[in-house]
């Protein structure tokens, strides 16, 4: 006897990367966080907030940041307007939102296969049924992430993908998303590292959503913050959706304080961009077998070393990555480009082990 939902019973639920509390020793190359401290400006806002006080409830709509983020992404989308925005307590909670609209219990939502875990979680609280379409070896799409499939009500894509790092070119997108019955978000969660994104796509096709956090490439995992770009008729549905006051007046002017601050955002960007093509000349070097990433974080695997075993001798040696066991594909290590110091330390570490 359950007091829960069979759906729920049955359901494993998203595991995160592990997140050791405290002082920590770790060096912690598992969960794609910025190594560097997000902007001095944001301690600045949420001290100015606090000075003024918390009584009150924040913004339902966080419009000082929908405001403010249009002026960042009009150079990609001229279309845009603070209508085209919705905030999120995190881009989990954006995904969240979009899939509890979209997706009932009985219907299909599909997402490529490896990719971020979390779609399965959120499609399962729903009840929903999952359509998983594996990535080409060369990590594109073919065109049966679009076919017709009974039900399907949404479709996933990571891009740059997680754990890969790969991005499927916009144009192509476009072409999956004109063909698909239905809507697709574009998760966008690392997008500042790659070289182009699909926020074009928004204005030519309804179906089309991008999704982008602060989590990342603004460092700020620890606020949660994120946000989505779809057509104003699209948000108008999603509004009514998501939680009253998902976004705390903390978080709201935390991320307008790091969105205004871009020389930050140039620099670690940057910064980022060098060390990791650092780690994957040095990872080749060591033997591994690497894919070219468009992400902070790389993938890859070693020929003559277990994945598996490579990341408990690493943990054993004070060093987390991620190690990720899909079915239907393979495992393989998921390493977070960190501080050159934290790099350098990983490497030698490494080195010790593989040769
Ligand atoms: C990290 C991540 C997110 C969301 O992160 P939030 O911290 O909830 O904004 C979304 N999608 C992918 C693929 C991610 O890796």
């Amino acid at each position: 006897m359950t007091y829960f939902r069979p759906n729920i019973v049955a359901m494993e639920g998203y595991t995160p990367g592990e997140q050791p509390q405290g002082a920590s020793k770790f060096i912690k190359l598992n969960t794609n966080e910025n190594p560097y401290m997000c902007s001095p400006h944001v301690k600045s806002a949420v001290g100015r907030v606090c000075q003024a006080g918390l009584h009150k409830y924040p913004d339902p709509l966080a419009t000082a940041f929908r405001v403010q983020v249009c002026e960042l992404l009009k150079k990609d989308l001229p279309e845009v307007t603070p209508e085209w925005i919705l905030c999120g307590n995190g881009s989990d909670d954006i995904l969240t939102i979009v899939t509890r609209a979209l997706v009932d219990s009985g219907d299909t939502l599909r997402y490529p296969n490896p990719s971020y875990v979390l779609y399965k979680s959120l499609a399962d609280i729903q009840g929903a049924n999952i359509d998983v379409v594996n990535f080409q070896p060369d990590w594109s799409l073919d065109k049966d992430f679009a076919a017709p499939c009974e039900r399907l009500k949404l479709a996933f894509i990571a891009n740059p993908n997680s754990p890969s790092g790969t991005l499927v070119p916009p144009e192509q997108i476009a072409q999956l998303a004109d063909a698909l019955p239905c809507p697709c978000l574009v998760d966008e969660a690392y997008v500042d590292f790659a070289d182009t994104n699909c926020l074009s796509l928004v204005a030519k096709n309804d179906k089309v959503m991008v999704s982008r956090t602060l989590s990342k490439s603004y460092a700020l995992a620890g606020l949660r913050f994120g946000f989505l770009v779809a057509q104003p008729h699209i948000i108008r549905e999603l509004v009514k959706v998501k939680d009253s006051y998902n976004c705390d007046s903390l978080a709201i002017a935390a991320a307008c304080a790091a969105i205004a601050d871009q020389a930050w955002f140039a620099e670690t960007r940057a910064a980022i961009l060098a060390t990791r093509a650092r780690l994957g000349e040095s990872l080749r070097s060591l033997g591994f077998t690497c894919v070219e990433s468009q992400a902070n974080f790389i993938w890859c695997e070693h020929p003559s070393h277990a994945s598996k075993q490579l990341y408990q001798d690493l943990k054993d040696s004070g060093v987390l990555v991620r190690y990720m066991d899909y079915a239907k594909w393979g495992d393989g290590l998921r390493i977070t480009v960190g501080s050159d110091e934290q790099i350098d330390a990983f490497l030698a570490i490494l080195q010790g082990l593989v040769t």
